[in-house]
């Protein structure tokens, strides 16, 4: 049972995990790295196998650090199965779709720029396009269900709910050597949509992410309360409400917020502009898989309504439409992406409406320090969006309680099922990790943090040649309240 990291070792993207059991090689889930152009930079490099001789991909959901390299995957050779649920592979097309259509628009960008300059041979081509995309989606076998187990050669594949997103699984991989099993992300507990994540068995190893591995989440109760006094303030001051959403999951349970908050009559009935066809798009499957999610939503679905649909919803499709909302006038709710405001629709409206004493921007998502987001909420007086100067007059709000991900409750209740099993700690930052393996260390389970470099024995107790230089166990901190993704 021998794992090589392919990515979100010691970081929270580019998922991925190549692994030795029952003869056969797999690799579980292949994210895109995001963030930092050094980070970027990675999705380029070769991976440390050959993708033509890889037996089977095994995926655990759909979010883009976790998806986000198959199509480069299939251009190196890989041409098997992509065994996966079958809500993750209807989400797993608009990802990859989406994702293929900004990288050629950002390449077409930068060639223009660097035209200007002489430049244009600098620019790198983007990493797949459209048809790379529609190549790998022919290599998805949605064949996992919850509960059941498939064969994969002399491996067993079960896959059990994990309750991060729409079709997320964590999967238990029994071989002759052992049994393994994968978190994948795993689901906050306190989700407005999802069940709650199924435990796991005893196993002999385990990947554990760690995201959140420091703290503990709010309630949902008092975060959808706190949003629902934000709103009605918001309302009264006449101007937009902005609100930047991630497009899968956050967009839905603000939908679902929403309809829940006007209908009862704790926020007005004002119109809300989704502006994000990624997001409208992930909505409909929502829709359609909604016997997925938790049973009140699964209720509403049964008496024929439409659980992501405020009455006053207006689902905004072409450039044009988004364009006229700057002349609409009076209270009005604008959903757009991304959620960082890095890039996306969102960008166009803060460009617009920053500026106004009367606009709201509210915060329902983790901003990294280095995001527009995150500028803004560090309290920038001004900002630069598109090449253009705004001044933030806007009132500004953050919401923690949101959160798609386990918190530190949350992940102990979860691996403490896996009796002695080895833990692996991934999909983290490295200061979050020490902390969670200080709790795990503390309650006298043997952990260690995934290697960036090399292979591990996924049973052996002792990191190979000690704990790297640099990873010193701390001891746990107090529990720090708040949440992002
Ligand atoms: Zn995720």
């Amino acid at each position: 049972m021998h794992l090589q990291s392919i990515g979100a070792a010691e970081t929270v993207t580019g998922s991925g995990h190549f692994l030795h059991l029952g003869g056969m090689e797999l690799l579980i889930d292949c994210g895109l790295f995001q963030g930092e152009d050094t980070l970027e930079a990675r999705n380029r490099e070769a991976f440390p196998f050959d993708p033509s001789r890889l037996d089977a991909v095994l995926l655990t959901h759909a979010h883009l650090d976790h998806v986000g390299r198959l199509p480069l995957l299939y251009k190196r050779g890989f041409r098997g199965p992509i065994y996966c649920t079958q809500p993750t592979a209807a989400l797993t097309e608009t990802v990859l779709l989406d994702s293929a259509r900004i990288q050629v628009e950002s390449y077409s960008r930068e060639v223009r720029w660097a035209r200007r300059s002489g430049d244009e041979k600098s620019v790198e081509e983007p990493l797949y396009d459209e048809e790379d995309v529609h190549n790998t989606l022919a290599l998805l076998r949605p064949q996992l269900v919850f509960g059941e187990t498939l064969q994969v050669g002399k491996v067993r594949v079960r896959a059990e709910r994990a309750g991060h997103i729409l079709g997320s699984a964590f999967l238990v991989l029994d071989g002759p050597e052992g049994r393994v099993v994968f978190s994948g992300d795993l689901g906050n507990r306190e989700s407005g949509l999802q069940q709650d994540f199924t435990l796991p068995p005893d196993a002999d190893a385990v990947l554990i992410e760690t995201t959140y591995g420091d703290r503990t989440h709010r309630p949902l109760a008092q975060t959808v309360q706190e949003f629902a006094q934000v709103l009605s303030q918001s309302v009264r001051l006449g101007g937009k409400i902005l609100i930047p959403s991630f497009a899968i999951e956050r967009t839905q349970v603000i939908l679902y917020t929403l309809k829940h908050l006007m209908e009862s009559g704790q926020v007005p009935r004002i119109p809300i502009f989704l502006d994000s066809p990624m997001a409208a798009r992930a909505t409909n499957e929502y829709f359609e898989y909604g016997d997925e999610l938790r049973p009140e939503v699964r209720e509403i679905l049964r008496s024929g309504e439409d659980p992501f649909r405020p009455s006053t919803l207006h689902v905004v499709t072409t450039s044009q439409e988004s364009q006229r909302l700057n002349r609409y006038d009076g209270a009005a709710i604008i959903l757009a992406g991304n959620g960082m405001m890095t890039g996306g629709r969102i960008q166009h409206h803060l460009k617009h409406q920053l500026w106004k004493p009367t606009t709201s921007l509210v915060i329902v998502s983790y901003q990294s320090p280095s995001s527009l987001g995150g500028r803004i909420v560090e309290g920038a007086d001004k900002v630069r969006i598109m090449g253009e100067e705004i001044a933030v007059r806007a009132k500004v709000h953050t919401i923690g309680g949101f959160s798609a991900h386990a918190d530190q409750d949350d992940l102990l209740a979860w691996v403490q099922a896996t009796g002695n099993a080895k833990i692996w700690l991934v999909h983290g930052e490295v200061n979050v990790m020490e902390t969670f393996l200080g709790v795990l260390e503390g309650q006298g389970r043997t952990a260690d943090i995934m290697p960036k470099e090399g292979s591990v024995d996924l049973q052996s107790t002792h990191f190979p040649g000690g704990r790297p230089p640099g990873l010193t166990v701390n001891p746990p901190r107090e529990g720090r309240a708040e949440a992002g993704e």
